[in-house]
């Protein structure tokens, strides 16, 4: 506040310089201007005088003379009027002016010694007189003057006025002109720079949701704003990565978490409170071909969540989708699996057709999906879809509440946005049960998010859970953001907790990941290869469901570019991909599906030596598909934008022989674990096609260090931990 008054006392200084100038500049002109005035209109009188006085002046004109004075006294402004002979005496004099005064005489005599007008001002009784002799002539000798003299007081009052003038108006200027700019600069620069303060101050201790918003109307002040912002925001960015990477890095310390160690575990943090997990998919499909049979689907959630309840216990409710699903399930739709060695309860919910369609294929992986993998496919929202999407999320809850309608704080750990309704849900009803979800997909940034019509009530509905988790921490700002844009509520930043309606969630990063190293053990005599009559040296795998988010065509193509600039390896190379359909009722899907087709067709029927592409396009148990991570050179991830990967992270524990090169997409979770891998962009096919030469003629001691590195972090932070820390975190929370 102080520097805003210097800053006014500066401006009314520098006005006061500027009006004393000018003004003193304005009276100097009016002082010049009146006086040439004055001058001209006293030689006038005076040239007139002369006509008559001169002669006159020789022939004893004295009475004639005084009558002349006497008759211009009266005039206004003239003081009066002298005339003198060629010594400097009065011959003449008006009564008013003395004619005797030395200073007047002086004047007289002056103009006659000079023969030409003289002039000054004098002060008389207190007035100023301007005094104009003239010289007055017989033939060609001077032989008197003429004197006039002037009232000269009103230049003086004239001049006075301008100053007068001039000060009010300098008060009354610098007075408003002080108060307008007090105002500017407290509007325009004092209060937006103390509110980049508080900004910065704020990010650098933690929280600046609020002062954002105060800064961002401030129109001079927008580019620097947004730079603050932008910089506040990955000051607090930068201080939880540290703090989550110090938080990994401490966990690392106590492993290894194993099966086994998690039961104890949860028993011990857990007593007696039931766990229920929750998902769309099953871990278990029945189908009846003829006899009824089993598969565990293709999915990364079944793959890491299955281990943990397996370990743990519980109940696992998720929608019965095989086509023998009920025939296996008793009076209350459960049934005790895995199949072969029960360890926990599946309960089973049903769907109808259209419920699938509208909420499955509808508005989840319609809409919710690609708009949560920005993988260049238009998300889909429907009206209908979404009342689909509300009536199974409220089927899912009835079933939940009906299992725990007699037990007490149970533990309830949803998965993924097929369900984002429920925490709210279940919270309403049952506010003792400590509620969690897991997101398995990447959350994209709020920009892209807010696409979605029913945003606000998704992002309600998640914030019913006391837990949200996601793969990465970059996930849980962008929810923040989304969440901070969308709905009112109380943001923590440094705590990562949003407050909103008196309900607390906190938002956490959790990457996920596999059993290792209580894996599927599998070993390969070099069947596998034989079976499939590839008989080429190198040799490179892929295992991805058949889903436009993994990056097949540009996986395609950076084979064919590999093989076309390194020729070398033509008929010397097979790239197996193990392709599980997936959603194939989608038509995005269906569409996707025939177009990797084609490219596969089409790149293979480029390489005459060999098929360099052999596409299984079929479901795999996880025991196949370890064997083939094994006989690989390398394994190729190529998704435009996946939650985790676990596919990454399979190969690197399937790799006891520490042999074999992960090649991995940028643009996966994992890629922000395992940084020994090779990262890609796989939308640039020559990087692909390079990083598979690079593979390929690794040496083995670099393939060595890099895949004992990776083993170490996969190990390190297993599935086992993973869910501890979930655990953990959901027992202090309630
Ligand atoms: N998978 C499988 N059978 C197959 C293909 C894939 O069991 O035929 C498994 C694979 O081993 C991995 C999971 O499906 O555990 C895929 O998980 P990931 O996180 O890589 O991708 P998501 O499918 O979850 O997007």
């Amino acid at each position: 506040m102080r520097q805003l008054f210097i800053a006014v006392f500066a401006i009314i200084v520098i006005i006061t310089l500027v009006v004393v100038v000018f003004t003193a500049d304005q009276a100097y002109r009016e002082e010049q201007r009146l006086h040439s005035d004055l001058k001209q209109r006293s030689t006038l009188l005076s040239e007139s005088l002369k006509e008559s006085i001169e002669p006159n002046f020789i022939n004893k004109p004295d009475q004639q003379l005084q009558y002349l004075v006497n008759k211009f006294e009266a005039e206004e402004r003239l003081v009066g009027m002298n005339i003198y002979d060629n010594k400097a005496n009065p011959t003449a004099t008006s009564s008013s002016l003395t004619a005797n005064i030395p200073q007047v005489k002086q004047i007289a005599a002056d103009a006659m010694d000079q023969d030409q007008n003289a002039e000054d001002f004098i002060q008389l009784g207190g007035r100023k007189i301007y005094l104009l002799a003239t010289p007055l002539h017989n033939e060609n000798s001077v032989v008197g003057a003429l004197m006039i003299a002037q009232n000269a007081g009103y230049i003086d009052t004239r001049l006075e006025e301008i100053w007068k003038n001039n000060l009010v108006r300098f008060f009354i200027q610098s007075s408003l002109l002080s108060v307008a700019s007090l105002l500017l600069i407290y509007w325009v620069i004092y209060k937006p720079v103390r509110n980049l303060q508080e900004l910065l101050r704020s990010a650098r201790t933690g929280n600046p949701q609020k002062n954002l918003q105060n800064v961002s109307s401030l129109f001079f002040f927008k580019p620097l704003v947004k730079e603050v912002t932008s910089v506040g925001k990955s000051l607090i960015e930068a201080r939880s990565a540290a703090s989550e990477e110090a938080r990994l890095r401490m966990e690392q310390l106590d492993s290894p978490w194993t099966a086994h160690r998690l039961k104890e575990y949860s028993k011990d943090i857990l007593g007696s409170r039931p766990i229920i997990v929750v998902s769309n998919r099953e871990p278990f499909i029945h189908t009846k071909n003829g006899n009824i049979n089993y598969y565990v689907p293709a999915s990364g959630m079944v793959t890491a969540i299955e281990p943990l309840i397996n370990a743990c216990g519980g109940t696992w409710i998720a929608h019965g989708s095989g086509n023998a699903d009920k025939l296996v399930v008793d009076s209350e739709d459960k049934i005790k699996v895995p199949p072969d060695d029960p360890k926990y309860t599946l309960k089973r919910v049903w769907l109808t057709e259209q419920e699938e369609k509208g909420y499955y294929l509808g508005f989840s992986n319609g809409g919710l999906w690609p708009l949560c993998h920005i993988a260049h496919v238009r998300p889909v929202f429907k009206k209908e879809d979404w009342e689909e999407y509300k009536k199974v999320n409220d089927k899912f809850t009835q079933a939940i509440l009906s299992e725990i309608k007699n037990q007490e704080k149970p533990v309830i750990f949803i998965q993924d946005f097929h369900l984002s309704l429920v925490p709210k849900m279940i919270k309403q009803t049952r506010p003792d049960a400590t509620v969690s979800i897991f997101w398995h997909t990447p959350w994209p940034n709020e920009e892209i998010f807010s696409v979605c019509p029913w945003k606000k009530e998704i992002l309600d509905g998640i914030l019913g859970a006391d837990l949200v988790g996601f793969h990465t921490l970059a996930y849980c700002h962008n929810f923040v953001d989304s969440v901070s844009k969308e709905l009112e509520s109380l943001i923590d930043v440094e705590q990562f907790s949003i407050t909103r309606n008196n309900h607390t969630s906190h938002i956490k990063p959790f990457p996920i990941s596999i059993p290792f190293p209580n894996g599927p053990q599998s070993k390969d005599d070099g069947k596998i290869l034989q079976g499939l009559n590839i008989k080429t040296k190198f040799v490179g795998v892929g295992v991805d469901r058949l889903d436009y988010t993994k990056g097949l065509l540009e996986k395609i193509k950076g084979i064919e570019i590999f093989l076309k600039n390194y020729p070398q390896y033509q008929g010397n190379f097979t790239f197996i991909q193990l392709a599980v359909p997936s959603k194939s009722k989608i038509p995005a899907y269906e569409q996707f599906v025939k177009e990797v087709d084609r490219e596969v067709d089409r790149v293979n029927s480029l390489f005459k030596k060999n098929k360099p592409i052999i596409w299984l396009k079929k479901h795999h148990t996880q025991e196949e598909i370890y064997k083939f991570y094994k006989v690989a050179q390398f394994c190729l991830v190529t998704s435009l934008h996946d939650g985790m990967n676990l596919v990454s992270k399979e190969f690197v524990a399937a790799r006891d022989d520490k042999k074999g090169v992960l090649i991995l997409s940028q643009f996966t979770g994992a890629a922000k674990e395992l940084k020994d891998a090779i990262i890609i962009n796989p939308y640039d096919a020559v990087e692909t096609a390079n990083a598979i030469k690079t593979a390929l003629e690794m040496p083995v001691m670099e393939q060595v260090k890099r895949m004992s590195s990776l083993r170490e972090m996969v190990k390190g932070y297993n599935i086992y931990r993973w869910f501890a820390e979930i655990l953990k975190t959901m027992t202090l929370l309630g």
